[in-house]
C-alpha cells in the first residue's frame, strides 16, 4: 500500500462491529476481565488502549516499524528512549539539535550519568572519531533545527553496523511521507507528533517507531512504567491529522519552494537555508535519502532590528513556537526554541539574532509572500 492510501485507510479498529468509518475514542481507563487469567487484550489504558493502538499500528505501517509507541509529547518520547541507557553510556548527537532535546540531555541525562557529545553528524568522519567503547547510540536529527543540515542516514548506519550502537533518528521535519529512516538503517525513529503528523497545531504527541521487536519490548516496559502515554482523544486527533498528511506535506512543500526562492531575491535577506535549494550543501544527500524537502525554511536578515520588525509586523503568519501545522508560523530560534542553548554554541552554529525560522503552512503562497513583503519592508 502506498503512503497516501495508508494515511487514509491505515488506522483500523480491531474491534469494529458497527462499520464505523473512523476509529472510535475508547475513553476508558480500565477494561474488565472475562475471568481469572483472562483478558480481552486490554487491561489498563497506560498499557494498551484500542484508539492509541490503532494509531501506533498506523505509524508502524508508515515508518516500516515492528512496533510504535505513542507518547503524550515528543519530549516524553525522547526521555523514554534515554531510559534505554545506563550510567556511563556515551551518546553521540547532532550538534544542531532541537533545543528541548539538548535541555533534556544536559539537565536530566547528564545527572543520570549519561554523557552526550555533540558533533556535526553531517561529517561522517567526525562520528567515526567520536565512537568509543562506551558509545551506545548515535542520535541524529535530519534535517536539523533550525539550520537545516542533513545527515546521510545510511552512511551513519553503515559505520554502526556490527556494533552495539543504536541509531536514533528524529524524523519530525520530513515525516515518513518524505523520509523513512528505518529503511535506511536506523533502529529507532522519533517524532514530535505535535508537528506534521497531527498537523493542525491543536494536539501534543510523540512517537518512537522501532525496527527490532526486542528493543520495542524494552521500550514497552519503560512506557508502561513511566506512563507518558498518549490519551485516547489525542490519539483520535492524530489519526485524523494523518489522514491528510500526504496532501498537507505536498502543499506545504510547494509553498516552501516558492517562498525560499522569493526570499533569495530580497535585499535585506542575507541567507536562506532550505534543503530544496540546489545551493544547499547537502542537496544531493537529501535527494538520495528523502522523496521531498519538506516545508521548513530558516533565513537570516541583515540586522537584529529587521528580524524583530518582521516578527512584530507579520499579520497572517503567526509569530509562534512549533511547526508542521496547516498555519504558517514564524519563530525566533535564539529566543524561543534555542533559548537554553549556551550563547557560544548558538553562535558557532549560526543561530544568531538575525535568524528567523518559517514553518510554511498550506495557505496560498502569494498571500504568504505578500505578508512577508510588507513585514520585510524598511
Ligand atoms: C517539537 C520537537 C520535539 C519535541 O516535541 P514536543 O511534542 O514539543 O514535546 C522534538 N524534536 C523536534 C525536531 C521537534 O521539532
Amino acid at each position: 500500500m502506498k503512503a497516501e492510501t495508508a494515511c487514509v485507510h491505515g488506522a483500523k479498529d480491531k474491534n469494529n462491529t458497527t462499520g464505523a468509518a473512523a476509529v472510535p475514542i475508547y475513553q476508558a481507563a480500565t477494561f474488565s476481565h472475562l475471568g481469572v487469567n483472562s483478558s480481552t487484550g486490554y487491561d489498563y489504558s497506560r498499557l494498551q488502549n484500542p484508539t492509541r493502538e490503532a494509531l501506533e499500528n498506523l505509524v508502524s505501517m508508515l515508518e516500516g516499524a515492528a512496533d510504535t509507541l505513542a507518547f503524550s509529547t515528543g519530549m516524553a518520547a525522547v526521555s523514554a528512549v534515554m531510559e534505554l541507557f545506563s550510567p556511563g553510556s556515551h551518546i553521540i548527537a547532532t550538534d544542531d539539535l532541537y533545543g528541548g532535546s539538548i535541555r533534556l540531555f544536559e539537565n536530566i541525562s547528564k545527572k543520570n550519568g549519561i554523557n552526550v557529545q555533540y558533533i556535526n553528524t553531517c561529517n561522517i568522519g567526525e562520528i567515526k572519531d567520536a565512537i568509543n567503547e562506551n558509545t551506545r547510540a548515535v542520535f541524529i536529527e535530519t534535517p536539523t533545527n533550525p539550520m537545516m543540515r542533513v545527515t546521510d542516514i545510511s552512511s551513519v548506519a553503515e559505520i554502526l553496523r556490527d556494533k552495539d550502537i543504536l541509531l536514533i533518528a528524529d524524523n519530525t521535519f520530513l515525516t515518513p511521507y518524505f523520509q523513512k529512516p528505518l529503511n535506511l538503517g536506523a533502529d529507532i525513529v522519533l517524532h514530535s507528533g505535535t508537528k506534521y503528523l497531527g498537523g493542525h497545531n491543536d494536539t501534543l504527541a510523540g512517537f518512537l517507531a522501532v525496527k527490532s521487536p526486542d528493543i520495542a519490548e524494552k521500550l514497552r516496559f519503560i512506557f508502561k512504567t513511566t506512563g507518558a502515554c498518549l490519551a485516547p482523544f489525542d490519539s483520535f486527533l492524530i489519526i485524523r491529522g494523518i489522514k491528510t498528511l500526504a496532501l498537507r506535506m505536498e502543499k506545504a512543500q510547494a509553498n516552501a519552494a516558492v517562498i525560499a526562492n522569493w526570499l533569495l531575491t530580497r535585499d535585506n535577506v542575507s541567507a536562506v537555508y532550505y534543503t530544496g535549494l540546489k545551493t544547499h550543501p547537502e542537496y544531493e544527500i537529501s535527494i538520495k535519502q528523502a522523496s521531498g524537502f519538506g516545508a521548513m525554511i530558516s533565513f537570516e536578515v541583515d540586522t537584529a532590528e529587521t528580524a524583530r520588525r518582521v516578527l512584530e509586523r507579520v499579520k497572517l503568519i503567526m509569530f509562534a513556537e512549533s511547526l508542521g501545522g496547516v498555519e504558517t508560523l514564524i519563530t525566533y530560534p535564539t529566543l524561543q526554541t534555542h533559548a537554553d542553548v549556551p550563547a557560544k554554541e548558538k553562535e558557532g552554529r549560526g543561530i544568531n539574532d538575525s535568524l528567523l525560522r518559517l514553518s510554511v503552512g498550506i495557505e496560498n503562497a502569494e498571500d504568504l509572500i505578500e505578508d512577508l513583503r510588507q513585514a520585510l519592508e524598511c
